[in-house]
């Protein structure tokens, strides 16, 4: 579960880590009285589940309450990289000497919590590791142990904080990884951490995915559930029962089994397509739920053309066969679809799709045929059959 830029400040603040003051708002007026509560400069935020809000606009320094009004009437109404803007966090402004970055993250290769820290932050940390590979540091910490101060200090000084600051950052480094642990997260990230004037070290910015799988352990966490914001789609597609997940590709992907989907993921981009959803729609799929399913997809409007991927053990192609015949009735889509369909009753689907003629179903072998196909259908290009 990703927690927005506000929710994971509250924790941040929760262990110790210094954040600026600040308030919610869900509309100009809350705005506004959240900057006459703060006093001015504020900075206005926008709210979304996604990075990159800076460079979209979506973050405005406001010196007065007219300059408050009219960004926040603003970035209320952008779309950040497909998100909606619904709510604002109005900060006091912070005077900044530097910007630093500061991250905790599972590295699942290394089964380790992986702790990075540069002096070079406000910039994607990809680009720091490109130009600045010297200023960036990592280290794996030892789960039972901890990150002790001596180490927070060591990492500190590996990523070329400025002197006078390593206790304070080698302290948010501290605090951050108690944030990690404590709260189940697996990844806290803070881009910028900055230095003031006063060289006290604050977080200006908080990236917080918490682990779904230790939800239980943290009744509290339910408020960060943020259903209001999540995709439509993907709220869709849990409320009749499959696995979503929106990308931001234009190959709409449908499989039976997480593994099969990543692994058709995989194929579609090595053949040099890019996926517009991860659609696993699950064991003993039936035709009403290929239906559905095959709505979900066409639904988002990126999609050029669809791969169906399965490979039958419960789920019977024949049925998937159906549930895609229904779907173009009730939809007439006019795009391109590639159909593999291999294991259980593979013959007695690929019979009623053939029987069908459907307008633009290519049947497909193999996998990677597939996802050539598909890539190809995708840029336009004729193939015939
Ligand atoms: P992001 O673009 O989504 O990562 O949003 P951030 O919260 O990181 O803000 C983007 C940039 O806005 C930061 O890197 C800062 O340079 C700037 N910024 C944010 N808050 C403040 C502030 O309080 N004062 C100043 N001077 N700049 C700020
Ligand atoms: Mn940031």
């Amino acid at each position: 579960m990703d927690l927005l830029e506000h929710q994971g400040k509250e924790l941040f603040r929760r262990h110790g880590l210094a954040v600026s003051e600040g308030a919610v708002a869900n509309n100009v007026e809350e705005a506004v009285a959240a900057g006459r509560q703060l006093g001015y400069p504020v900075v206005v935020k926008a709210q979304v589940l996604t990075g990159g809000r800076g460079k979209a606009g979506g973050v405005k320094l406001a010196g007065n309450e007219q300059e408050l009004r009219d960004h926040a009437a603003r970035i209320l109404g952008l779309e950040i990289r497909g998100h909606r803007v619904k709510k604002l966090w109005i900060e006091r402004a912070s005077e900044i000497a530097s910007e630093y970055y500061a991250a905790v993250l599972l590295d699942r290769s290394a089964r380790a919590p992986l702790v990075m820290f540069s002096s070079e932050g406000g910039v994607e940390i990809e680009e720091v590791a490109r130009r600045h590979p010297e200023k960036l540091a990592r280290r794996h910490i030892n789960y039972l142990a901890g990150l002790g101060e001596e180490e927070a200090v060591q990492i500190a000084r590996a990523g070329q904080a400025a002197e006078d600051v390593i206790d304070g950052v080698a302290k948010a480094l501290c605090s951050l990884y108690e944030v990690f642990c404590e709260e189940d997260a697996t990844l806290a990230e803070i881009n910028p951490l900055i230095v003031t004037p006063e060289r006290e070290v604050r977080a200006l910015d908080a990236k917080v995915t918490l682990d779904d799988n230790a939800r239980f352990r943290h009744p509290d966490h339910e408020a960060y559930a943020n259903l209001d914001l999540i995709d439509p789609l993907e709220r869709r597609a849990k409320e009749e029962g499959v696995q979503y997940v929106q990308l931001d590709g234009d190959i709409g992907i449908l499989g039976n089994g997480a593994g099969l989907v990543m692994s058709t993921l995989d194929v579609v981009a090595q053949a040099g397509g890019r996926p517009a959803n991860f659609l696993d729609a699950g064991g003993g799929a039936n035709a009403e739920k290929i239906r559905q399913a095959t709505e979900l997809i066409l639904s988002n409007p990126a999609v050029k053309a669809v791969l169906f991927n399965i490979f039958g053990g419960i789920t019977r192609c024949d049925e998937v066969a159906k549930g895609l015949i229904e779907a173009f009735s009730a939809l007439n889509p006019t795009l391109p679809f590639v159909v593999r369909l291999d294991g259980t009753n593979a013959e007695e689907g690929r019979r009623l799709l053939a029987e069908a003629n459907l307008p633009g179903v290519h049947p497909a072998s193999g996998m990677e045929e597939a996802a050539k196909l598909v890539v190809a259908l995708a840029g336009g290009q004729e193939v015939k059959g």
